[in-house]
């Protein structure tokens, strides 16, 4: 029997507005805890709650990017369930009416998941279990009141990787928006996922399982990887799947049973007394969406277009906004936009990723510079390579750095004929192999000119007296 996964995420997006959803308290993250707390968040009796404009505005803005409708009216609820980090006893959140319903966002290869509902809620604080020497369990209420956005998918995510694809895209769209950092080790991006198996082609769906608080994308593709194996040799062992909720254990990869559905929890929501129904007017909406900037789908494809850069390129310069606004300023600069989009992707992103440097750290004219340096034949691919961390340790021009580092190229061909001659006179025996027809030598013979002139000298002069000299001696041999 084939069988097939059935996977649908709720992902819980933390927004980055200056202060709570329904206080001014902030959301800095990192403070002391129970610092950024007051009578509403801390839920003394008496307080009340008033909405944080900001918070329905970057839900807009998120909606208009995924094409999810805006309704002019919806509803806040209370989701009733008692944990010491929700001192209300209730979390505010949006049951019935949703702000956002439907809405896609797509995955590589023209792969469409469809959204069912985005809604608005308030986050809750954290318990920290076995903290200190005395071992106790202590609540940090700086989060407790934070807004977020919970998005709610169709079941159509077929594959963990798509899992993981699916959350690398809402990270990249909410920080294109600026509407929440989307950091995952901080649990600003974090989601729960249902996941069932079925014959392949059978319409209906089997029981589902749900996995709760992922977060990080590989812990996403790990947790349903195990988790499909486990549904599978049960099915396929003439068992049967127990509705339930299961965590992840990151140490191991493997999940574990948290809560049958027997003794899960009836969340009894009814409508929030304490907030009026949440207006949206249309003319909000025309406002936000003309600060709606120019998305990943649209950038990526405008960059293979108009710099006439590979798809691979154009999807790692468009990845962060950031990023992509710091290529443009280099072409701006440079002639050569596909060598600029090259060597971003290759040589300064390797360095950024090793050793954690920003790439803003190095001017966009320098990297624009090193591209026309390379075009006009001033120095070798291998010079280039050897400058980008000169750039960030020296944080000088290009120019400087080749003077005073002495890195210029060498395109005095006779110099270059000169230490040929003695590569060759000193390998005689890959020169016959040559001879014999092995031309593949040839790159042997490019490398030891290249490690004799630290990478100096010109390539394009290189292979041609290599060229010439070899098949010289092999006319020779021929004769
Ligand atoms: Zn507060």
């Amino acid at each position: 029997m084939q069988l097939e996964a059935v996977i649908g995420l709720e992902t819980h997006i933390e927004l980055s507005t200056k202060s709570k959803m329904f206080c001014s308290c902030s959301t800095d993250f990192g403070a002391k805890p129970n610092h950024h707390t007051c009578p509403v968040c801390l839920a003394l009796p008496g307080a009340l709650p008033v909405m944080n404009k900001q918070t329905v505005e970057y839900g807009i803005k998120l909606a208009l990017a995924l094409g999810c409708s805006i309704h002019s009216v919806s509803r806040f609820d209370r989701k009733q369930y008692f944990y010491p980090d929700l001192p209300k006893g209730y979390q505010i959140s949006q049951y019935e009416y949703p702000a956002f319903t439907g809405g896609t966002v797509m995955l590589s290869g023209d792969r469409k998941i469809n959204l069912t509902r985005i809604h608005i809620e308030e986050d809750a604080g954290k318990n920290i279990h076995g903290a200190g020497a005395d071992n106790h369990s202590y609540v940090d209420l700086n989060r407790a009141g934070v807004p977020l956005l919970e998005m709610v998918t169709e079941p159509e995510i077929r594959t963990p990787e798509e899992a993981s694809e699916f959350l690398r895209r809402i990270r990249q769209i909410v920080r294109y928006l600026r509407i929440s950092d989307g950091n995952m080790e901080q649990g600003s991006l974090r989601c729960d996922a249902n996941i069932s198996l079925r014959p392949k082609s059978s319409g209906k769906l089997g029981k589902k399982v749900e996995i709760k608080n992922i977060n990080s994308f590989k812990h996403v593709e790990k947790a349903l990887k195990f988790e499909i194996k486990r549904q599978r040799d049960l099915i396929l062992g003439g068992g049967t799947i127990t509705q339930e909720t299961r965590l992840f254990n990151a140490h191991e990869s493997v999940t574990y049973a948290m809560r049958s559905k027997e003794d899960s929890f009836e969340y009894r929501y009814f409508p929030e007394p304490d907030l009026p129904l949440l207006n949206i007017a249309e003319e909000w909406i025309r406002k936000v969406s003309e600060t709606i900037p120019e998305l990943p789908d649209e950038k990526r494809r405008r960059f293979a277009e108009q710099y006439g850069i590979t798809d691979y390129d154009a999807g790692v310069l468009t990845d962060l906004s950031e990023l992509a606004d710091y290529y443009e300023a280099c072409c701006k600069k440079g002639r050569n936009s596909a060598q600029i989009a090259h060597l971003i992707s290759t040589e300064l992103l390797a360095i950024t990723k090793k050793t954690g440097m920003e790439f803003s750290a190095v001017k966009p004219e320098y990297v624009a510079r090193i591209s026309d340096l390379i075009d006009e034949n001033l120095i070798s691919i291998k010079i280039a390579k050897q400058l980008f961390p000169l750039l960030f340790e020296t944080r000088d021009d290009p120019d400087n750095i080749i003077k005073t580092k002495g890195l210029i190229q060498i395109s005095d061909s006779s110099e270059i004929e000169k230490i040929i001659e003695s590569i060759l006179e000193g390998n005689k025996g890959n020169v016959e192999k040559f001879k014999a027809g092995k031309t593949k030598i040839l790159g042997f013979f490019v490398g030891q000119v290249m490690k004799e002139t630290k990478g100096k000298a010109n390539p394009k002069l290189v292979n041609r007296i290599l060229i010439e000299k070899l098949s010289a001696v092999s006319d020779e041999f021929d004769g």
